[in-house]
């Protein structure tokens, strides 16, 4: 039994979740299984064990929730991308495509210091519309983002393929 089934195996799927015909990734219960998001958490950002992060950025709302692992994990700060609204200081915002139209995300404007750099995380990459957007937001406010994390990759929908071709080092753990 390798390493990436043991932690598949905690991934769990809902089908027909939130639409019919939809199959919902639910990593829940990956979180909720103590060695699965110990693991899940050193295995993200091993790549970058020992260099410098200065911040992990996370998006709303999972990303929040491994973020700050992650960001404990690097020894680095934590910011959060939220959705449009959220946040109470002056905001850098910018709209992203989704499956079906378009939303917006923000993050405040003096979250991250000119050259920093980044790791940014979510649960799950899919079309990538949304990694995109953040990867922008960040750069736009001066962010190095050194890499994009993801517990699971659908690979098929071409999101990790779209952030590389960014120049952005793609770091998912299951497929
Ligand atoms: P993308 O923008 O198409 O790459 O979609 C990724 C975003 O949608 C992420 O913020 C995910 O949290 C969310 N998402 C899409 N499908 C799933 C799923 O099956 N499970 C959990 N999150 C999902």
């Amino acid at each position: 039994m390798t390493a990436e089934y043991d932690l598949k195996s905690t991934v769990r799927t809902i089908p027909d979740y939130p639409k019919p015909g939809i199959k919902f990734r639910d990593i829940t219960t990956l979180l909720g299984d103590a060695r699965a998001f110990r693991r899940a958490v050193d295995e993200l950002v091993q790549p970058w064990a020992g260099s410098k992060i200065d911040k992990i950025a996370g998006i709303e709302a999972r990303g929040f929730i491994l973020g700050g692992a992650l960001a404990h994990q690097v020894s680095a700060g934590f910011v959060p991308i939220r959705k449009r609204g959220k946040l109470p200081h002056t905001t850098v915002r910018i709209a992203y495509s989704l499956e079906y139209g378009v939303d917006e995300m923000e993050m405040h404007v003096d979250a991250i210091h000119p050259g920093e750099r980044v790791i940014l995380v979510d649960d799950l990459i899919a079309t990538g519309g949304t990694a995109e957007g953040a990867v922008k937001l960040l750069r736009q406010i001066g962010a190095n983002v050194v890499a994009a994390c993801f517990i699971v990759d659908l690979p098929e929908l071409g999101g990790a393929a779209k952030l590389r071709a960014m120049d952005v080092a793609v770091r998912t753990l299951m497929s």
